[in-house]
């Protein structure tokens, strides 16, 4: 053994390094430490100096690694009586928690690798139970994001993410102007909206002046009857999403009727009609213009997408009334079902669609928010613990 000393690097308080074992072949270093006689031992739970020692205790407790050895600390410590707590405690040490089997820097560690890595990636890195390292990770994240902070609301944008395959939902509350997830809370209905806006002050209920909102009753009903101030904004992220699927449902339907030349032009089509024009490369373009040509009904549904997109474009009441009546018009008129129940649900919710000439939702925002705690979703944190996921989501969003 090196007779070179490893202390510097593990300068804690009140401590004595009494011996070191590593073997060349092992992948473990062990250092054994008790704690400084010339000191006085503090109760771990009250800080009070203690003095009549009870017993002598060990553990191992894992610490930073060293070189590629894994470093445990073998230390031995005193449980005492307390005079202040009026029991025995153990001693107290500046370096961890009196009831872990990690030093206080070596959580840190796993905490900043969690930021970059999943769970799983970080208990392999390691050699470490993966339940450790969740618990470390959300232990960190609990006193960083735990506690909800209503202050400085004005726009809200509410939406739901599925977890546990679709079974189960969270809401998401995201204020508007910093990107901040506010709350996360599980389920999807009225009371558990009515369970975040129960804990705000009437004066912080009334300085919410927009809520932006997936057309989803529940969600409307708990704003509406907690918020006396704020405006319903329906964003085009959610309208368009909502109306993929009726016309995905319209492009079925025709592709059963077709005529068997038709039926190779509409396989496939799905995406095509899904994405965006400027995205498509030539081949999708060709595609979609045939597909137009042989097909009145879904050449219909198609403009008509377009054409509801263009209504989140206005600025002016008048002029977004008037281009929404007109989109109604020519969905009634395709005579596709589809179409007229679509139109139907859309001026149900028109003050929805108008209310943004006043508040002009940036819908990317909310995509870009929903994309990213899809891919959160995926690195499974949601599947194994809820809680953990949710404080995951807000440390991903913490705000601007
Ligand atoms: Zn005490």
């Amino acid at each position: 053994m090196s007779s070179v000393s490893v202390s510097q690097f593990f300068n804690f308080c009140n401590i004595r390094i009494t011996n070191q074992e590593s073997e060349i072949s092992s992948k473990k270093f062990v250092l054994g430490m008790h704690s400084d006689n010339r000191h006085c031992p503090h109760c771990s739970h009250c800080g009070t100096k203690m003095q009549k020692i009870h017993s002598t205790r060990e553990r191992y407790v894992r610490d930073l690694s060293l070189s590629e050895k894994k470093v445990f600390i073998h230390l031995r410590y005193f449980q005492l009586f307390c005079p202040q707590c009026h029991r025995y405690r153990v001693e107290k040490f500046d370096f961890l928690e009196p009831s872990n089997r990690y030093t206080f820097r070596f959580a840190r560690y796993v905490h900043s690798l969690c930021k970059l890595m999943t769970v799983k990636e970080v208990s392999e890195h390691l050699d470490l139970d993966w339940k450790t390292v969740k618990n470390i990770d959300k232990h960190f994240l609990e006193e960083e994001f735990g506690d909800t902070i209503y202050d400085g609301l004005s726009i809200l944008m509410i939406d739901e993410i599925s977890i546990k395959k679709r079974k189960k939902y969270l809401t998401v509350i995201v204020d508007y102007a910093t990107g901040r997830i506010v709350w996360m809370g599980k389920d999807h209905w009225a009371s558990t909206l009515d369970s975040f806006f129960e804990k705000m002050t009437d004066e912080q209920r009334k300085a919410i002046k927009a809520v932006a909102l997936d057309m989803w009753d529940p969600y409307i009903k708990s704003v509406r009857q907690n918020c006396p101030n704020a405006k319903i904004v329906f964003d085009l992220f959610h309208v368009v999403k909502q109306f993929n699927r009726a016309m995905n449902t319209v492009r079925n339907r025709e592709y059963r009727n077709a005529k068997k030349e038709h039926k190779k032009v509409i396989k496939g089509s799905r995406y095509i009609l899904l994405k965006g024009k400027r995205k498509l490369n030539q081949n999708e373009k060709q595609h979609l213009k045939e597909l137009i040509e042989i097909n009145k009904n879904i050449s219909t549904t198609y403009i008509l997408k377009d054409l509801l997109k263009e209504l989140w474009k206005y600025k002016y009441l008048a002029c977004a009334k008037k281009a929404l009546a007109e989109w109604t018009r020519i969905a009634k008129e395709s005579g596709i079902p589809e179409m007229i129940y679509y139109a139907r649900r859309l001026n149900k919710y028109s003050y929805g669609i108008i209310n943004h000439c006043k508040y002009q939702i940036n819908s990317g925002k909310i995509e870009g928010t929903n994309n990213t705690l899809k891919v959160i979703k995926r690195s499974a944190y949601g599947y194994l613990d809820p809680n953990y996921f949710i404080l995951k989501c807000k440390q991903a969003f913490p705000g601007k």
